[in-house]
């Protein structure tokens, strides 16, 4: 459906829970921002076909298979970047992907297909005929996450950057890191942008105001896990489970990460150390 003006989302159902976000399982877009001589995909869907085809059935019928020089990819992570093979057989257009996650989109789509076109590193501008899209880097959920901003009417596509419900999760076993996340975040406020459209969430209308909010959040959980790290709980498991006190196993396994990922950016300014790393932590 066209949510503004010569944007449109695609609707690909639910992932399996492990979309990014603490709170697990939410709907998964693709969308299409369409300008006079050209349009390109926002992300890319899931790798298998049955998943994938809504949005190659979208572009074929209500996009009525309008030129389309690009597949901007949020990042890594399978219900966004999943189908780029398809879709670019499909539509003939070029896959561009954050750098940093650039070789883990290869892999998962098979060694040796030469499937990203771009690795993209922020900055990429793409005309589309009256309206330019510009890549931005975004590290930090994985290590080459990418937003994307429509110049002049700030709409930014964030993926998983800024999802609008749930927590992000940062994975550093995945080259994700909550220093660099949280970094990401602030560099946005000095950026024009008036509307977010996350891969996963709602439009959020007034961003601005919403993006101190998750930075303070993550000050805020740094401080709590120190503080108990301090109070001598430094096990990854017994923080996790303090803190978010998430019942399932996979949550639970996504809490254990975010822990991590706090730890080690701790680790990083020198506020513990690790005992066992991705395990337990002391103060330094
Ligand atoms: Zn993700």
């Amino acid at each position: 459906m066209e949510i503004l003006d010569r944007i449109y989302r695609i609707e690909l159902g639910h992932s399996a829970g492990d979309a990014g976000s603490t709170e697990g399982g939410p709907s998964v877009s693709a969308f299409y921002v369409k300008g006079s001589e050209s349009g390109l995909f926002i992300d890319a869907g899931f790798p298998d076909l049955a998943r994938t085809q809504p949005i190659l059935d979208y572009w074929r019928g209500p996009l009525g298979s309008y030129p389309t020089s690009w597949v901007l990819v949020s990042h890594r992570h399978y219900e966004h970047a999943g189908g780029v093979k398809i879709l670019k057989e499909a539509t003939g257009a070029r896959i561009g992907v954050g750098r940093g996650d650039a070789r883990a989109v290869e892999a998962d789509v098979g060694e040796d297909t030469g499937v990203v076109d771009q690795a993209l590193t922020g900055g990429e501008v793409f005309d589309l005929g009256g309206r330019r899209v510009r890549a931005v880097a975004t590290p930090g959920h994985t290590a080459g996450t990418m937003c994307y901003l429509v110049e002049d009417e700030g709409i930014l596509f964030t993926g998983d950057h800024i999802m609008g419900q749930g927590t992000v999760v940062v994975r550093s076993d995945e080259g994700g890191s909550m220093a660099q996340h949280v970094a990401s975040l602030e560099m946005l406020l000095d950026m024009d942008v008036r509307t977010v459209i996350s891969g996963h969430g709602p439009v959020m209308d007034d961003p601005m105001s919403q993006i101190p909010e998750l930075v303070r959040h993550r000050r805020e959980r740094e401080a709590q896990i120190l503080d108990m790290v301090r109070e001598g709980t430094g096990g990854v498991d017994d923080l996790a489970g303090r803190i978010y006190g998430e019942s399932s196993e996979r949550r639970l396994w996504l809490a254990r990460h975010q822990v991590v990922s706090h730890l080690k950016k701790l680790e990083e300014e020198g506020h513990v150390v690790a005992v066992e790393e991705g395990v337990t932590y002391r103060v330094a």
